[in-house]
Order: structure tokens, then sequence, then C-alpha cells
């Protein structure tokens, strides 16, 4: 569809238009898809898309939240830095409130002041020209679509030569974690809406491997209530035909290989490694650590601390983010849900994320 602006997107008559489509290409048995990005479960909810939807379109969220996935141990590992008098975290705000086990960024704050929120890693520069008497981290949490930004940073840190800049690394990367999903008998997955930004860099070629050898539909598609119901209709096709393919929805912005430049850029400074995912335990080659070059950037080993490896550690939460993220329920059958936990009071991190599954629900949803 050849549309150009954002009310276009968001017309009434052709959403509505979409989603009769979808209802007439229904079968009358359930269809599991499961949209990975946190961004289209909040616009999902936000754009009251699933009361369009037909009963039998089963929409899971997934694990496509950055800030969900990192795991407790890297939180203990930036609140144990946060107690080091010399060093400055540099975070995104999200980070501040996830839980780690025994505090959070947000509570070592009040005590030590030495935590400050950024926008762009690139802001981490300036920060650590401006403070040369201090050790300044940043918290490298994201998918494909941040990593190229913080790999300039790092490239950018050694051409300023500067040596108090520092990297805890959590970046992700996706496609793998689909497969995990996937290979998962009690999901029962037909189909994936696939992330649109993550996709900008990695492009449509990255998910053949999901539709040629495991069967399953994929479809990329945009973040307007149109894209997402255009992309759901075209996923509802693919399964009905029995046809799994790769289909682009936001091909006003993916393209099939993606954005070659970028992905250059992540390769330069980042290998890939194995990495610990909150609800998954460590999955093979789905992390991206700095490489030996750039090692003196690498708060891992400035600090002689282990960040995502640290993994998981027994808890007696009840929270059950772990279960959300990999699809098994919904967070209404989490006990806690909008009682003792709340985005004014969260107990787990898909509460706290803006793209986390349980504050889409309870801000759109409750
Ligand atoms: S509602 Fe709260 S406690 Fe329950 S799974 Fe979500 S974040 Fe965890």
């Amino acid at each position: 569809m050849k549309l150009k602006f954002i009310d276009e997107f968001r017309n009434k008559k052709l959403v509505l238009g979409f989603a009769e489509k979808i209802k007439e290409v229904m079968p009358p048995s359930q269809i599991n898809i499961m949209e990975v990005c946190g961004t289209h479960t909040q616009s999902f909810f936000r754009f009251g898309l699933d009361e369009l939807l037909p009963r039998e379109l089963k929409l899971i969220a997934g694990p496509g939240c950055p800030v969900c996935v990192s795991s407790q141990g890297y939180i203990d590992s930036a609140v144990k830095l946060c107690r080091d008098k010399s060093v400055v975290i540099l975070t995104f705000g999200d980070m501040l409130r996830i839980p780690g086990t025994h505090s959070s960024l947000e509570k070592e704050s009040a005590c030590f002041g030495n935590v400050h929120i950024v926008y762009s890693p690139l802001d981490c520069v300036r920060f650590a020209k401006n403070h040369p008497d201090k050790k300044i981290v940043f918290l490298a949490v994201g998918f494909e679509t941040t990593a190229p930004a913080i790999a300039l940073t790092i490239l950018s840190a050694k051409k300023e030569k500067l040596r108090n800049l520092f990297f805890l690394s959590s970046l992700k990367t996706i496609p793998p974690v689909m497969k995990e999903l996937v290979v998962d008998k009690r999901l029962k997955l037909q189909g994936f809406l696939c992330p649109g930004h993550v996709s900008a860099i990695i492009g449509t070629n990255a998910y053949e491997f999901i539709a040629k050898k495991y069967k399953i539909a994929c479809c990329i598609a945009g973040f307007e209530p149109l894209d997402i119901l255009e992309g759901l209709y075209l996923l509802v096709r693919q399964i009905v035909e029995k046809r799994p393919q790769v289909m682009n929805q936001y091909s006003r912005v993916v393209r099939p290989r993606g954005n070659p430049r970028a992905q250059k850029i992540i390769a330069r400074v980042f290998k890939t490694s194995d990495a610990y995912w909150r609800g998954f335990g460590s999955i093979h080659n789905t992390g991206l650590k700095i490489k030996k070059e750039f090692g003196v950037f690498d708060a891992e080993s400035e600090f002689c601390i282990k960040g995502e490896s640290q993994g998981y550690k027994a808890t007696k939460s009840q929270c059950r983010c772990a279960d959300i993220l990999r699809g098994l329920i919904s967070p209404k059958e989490c006990g806690l849900f909008s009682k003792a936990c709340t985005p004014e009071n969260p107990i787990g991190p898909c509460m706290v994320s803006t793209e986390g599954a349980c504050n889409a629900y309870y801000k759109y949803h409750k």
C-alpha cells in the first residue's frame, strides 16, 4: 500500500477495512502469531487493535524489549559498579528502575548520586571529556538497532584517545532467539510479526531460515495501525495458504540486505558471543561483545566483573517476566499484575520498560 502521511496510516476507514479483510481470510481454528518487538505490543494496545481482530487470532508478546531481557546478573553488576566512588554510570532511563537481586540503579543513585541518563550513546564521549577525574561506564543495552550507535561511540572514544570511558555490553541479536521460540513446542507458533527497527539494520534476508527451515510465516511490519493490520493480514494469508515465506510490509524502511554500512560498523567493533537472556538462559552467539582491539573500553575487563554472563540468580520473587518473555503467559496471568505490580511500583522489568508487555497491558488494556 503506497501511503505517505501519518494520518493516512491511522485513517479509521482504512484501518476498519483491513480488520475486515483479516476476518474474511481467518479460518475457524486458532492462529498463533508472535509480535517479537515491544514497540509493536505498545502500538497494538495503544491503538486498540486487539478489539478489531477475530478471537481466533492469538497475538503473543515476545522477547523484543532489550531492557526486559537483560539478565538480573547484569543489573547486579551495574549496581556493584555504582557503589564505586570513582565511577559514574550513564544509561538509558528505563534501566534505572529494573530490580536487581537486592537493589536497583535508582536506589543506588539516591545514595551515591552517580547515575546519569543519556539519550544517545554519543553523549557519553562529551561526558567523559568533561569529567576526566571519573571512570565513566555506559550500560550498552539494546539490539541490532542500538548497536551501530554504540559502535560509533567506541570508535569516537578511540579517536579522541579517551581512557576514562567504558562500556558494559548487554547487546543482543534477534534472529537466533526467534529460533528458540520456534522450537518451543508449547507455543505452537505459526507466524512472526518481525520487528521493523531491527529489520532496518539486518534486512529481510536475516529471517529466511525461519520460513525455509522451520516453515514459520514471517512479515516485517511498521508501527502504525495500518502497518500492523496489513502485516497480520499477510501473515494470516500465508498461514492459511500453507506457504510460509518472509514478506516485507515495511518496505518504505526495510531492504532485503538491511543497512550494510551499519552492519559493517557493528562487525568492526563487536564479535558475537553467547548471551544470557532473561527467561531463556544462555543462547549461543546471540550477544555482541567488544573486540580485543577495543578492549581498553570494555568495562568487564577494566573492573574485573562479569556483566551479562552472570546470568540468573534465584530470588523469591513471584514475578513471571521469564514466562512472559518466552510467550508462555500473558501479563494478566501473573498474580501480581496491577495489584502488587504497577508502573509506579514495578516488580519486574516487563512493568518498568515502556516496551515491556506488562507495562503495555497495564496502560492500555487493564
Ligand atoms: S506483572 Fe509485574 S510481577 Fe508480574 S510478570 Fe509483569 S513485571 Fe513481573
